[in-house]
């Protein structure tokens, strides 16, 4: 039994060896992948088995050294081509044969992304980098519909040329001015005869106590860059005005700091006809509250009064919801009507599942009455004939039931009156 374990852990060992690794497989892209989508996978993947997040977990250390792999093999289209023709094994073989061995340091690679020292922060010492909040405004149809988009923002990031050092030739140097310590001491004369040493940063390095001979050109020495930086963002149905998502280490870059966190608040946008409205739906004039929607419906007096009116409504997402009222069927003005299930998507973690299905909150329409300011006088005479008609019979008038005074008084005369009183 001894000897088969042992024969058995070697076989294992010896089948990774034959397999191999599928670089593709462990960044989980395509082997078309652009370049944009292999970063894009480095930067998930390498957070989330970073070892600081998972500690004890050997296996989680093993897949971020395998993600830097994989990503150092296929970010430099040299390397990919070479991989892509040889396979895993011989690339692996070329590589240590040409004597660059594993390649960089998993953390360097790592804190090329993210800064710092290439850890997550939370080591004594580390410095983290501010948090950064940003609003991003999203179309109503969007929260209804659920999407996935993108923004950008002027992201400070690593410069990329000169892998956050600074210099042309990534090389950097002890400061000689300092001596690689970051402060000098300087001799100050207080008085004749008295003089004393006081430390000072070192103004040659600012303080950093290293140098550089070229500067990068493309971050001119400083060693980070601003640019437009593209931000996915998934919008699921039905969620909250105002969410707020957060991105781990996703704000500015720094190679003096482990980036903070982006957080993004999705914020209900005033609609726009024309980008937010490509089916031409009404529901673009639909106003949010929670998860209902209101809407305004104009009726003609004839429609409320007798009723044998449809409208067809389209919704957010095309979908008619029906109005109407049958003949005789009176709609007094400002009343709210309840149409169940036609509001916004109650949002729900598990979204729409087998085991979950979405629920809608309600939509209101509030009726408003619209008189005509113009009639044909054919119509007019006969309309007024026929009230007189009616009125004269049964009609109902408000004023006498109000109880109010038949005598009129008007403002002037309660003044005048005032005045008399008062002489
Ligand atoms: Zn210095
Ligand atoms: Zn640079």
């Amino acid at each position: 039994m001894r000897f088969g374990k042992g024969l058995l852990l070697g076989l294992l060992a010896f089948a990774q060896v034959v397999m191999g690794e599928d670089y593709y497989k462990v960044l989980g892209v395509g082997k078309d992948a652009t370049e944009k989508q292999i970063k894009s996978a480095y930067r998930q993947l390498s957070k989330k088995y970073h070892p600081d997040k998972n500690p004890g977990d050997d296996t989680a250390h093993e897949k971020f050294v395998l993600v830097s792999e994989a990503y150092e093999a296929l970010s430099d289209q040299e390397s990919r081509s070479m991989y892509d023709q040889l396979g895993y094994d011989a690339y692996k073989q070329r590589k240590q044969n040409g004597g660059q061995g594993g390649g960089h340091d998993p953390f360097d690679l790592f804190s090329r992304f993210f800064g710092g020292s290439g850890h997550f922060g939370n080591r004594p010492g580390e410095r983290r980098g501010p948090n950064l909040e940003l609003k991003v405004g999203i179309a109503l149809r969007d929260f209804y519909n659920g999407k996935t988009t993108e923004f950008q923002w002027d992201k400070q990031q690593i410069c990329d040329e000169c892998e956050g050092t600074g210099a042309a030739d990534k090389v950097v140097h002890k400061c000689h001015a300092c001596n690689g310590q970051g402060v000098r001491l300087v001799r100050h004369q207080i008085a004749p005869g008295m003089v004393t040493q006081v430390q000072m940063q070192c103004d040659h390095c600012g303080g950093r106590g290293k140098s550089i001979k070229h500067k990068c050109k493309a971050c001119g020495g400083e060693r980070v860059v601003r640019k437009p930086t593209p931000v996915s963002v998934t919008i699921q149905r039905g969620m909250a005005n105002g969410v707020r998502i957060a991105y781990e280490n996703e704000a500015d870059e720094s190679p003096d700091w482990v980036a903070g966190d982006l957080q993004v608040t999705l914020v209900e946008k005033e609609p726009s006809l024309e980008e937010d409205n490509p089916d031409h739906v009404d529901g673009v004039f639909f106003r949010r509250k929670g998860n209902d929607l209101y809407w305004k419906e104009v009726l003609s007096v004839r429609e409320a009064w007798m009723g044998d009116w449809t409208r067809n409504l389209t919704h957010l997402d095309g979908h008619i919801v029906r109005l109407g009222r049958k003949r005789g069927e009176i709609i007094q003005p400002g009343h709210v009507e309840t149409v169940p299930g036609e509001g916004m998507p109650i949002w729900d973690e598990d979204g729409d599942s087998v085991y979950h299905k979405t629920q809608f909150g309600n939509l209101y329409v509030e009726y408003t009455v619209i008189l005509p300011d113009q009639m044909e006088s054919g119509m007019e005479k006969e309309l007024w004939a026929l009230f007189q008609k009616y009125r004269q019979k049964n009609g109902v008038d408000l004023h006498k039931d109000s109880g109010r005074p038949e005598k009129v008084v008007l403002h002037e005369d309660r003044e005048q009156e005032r005045e008399h009183e008062e002489l």
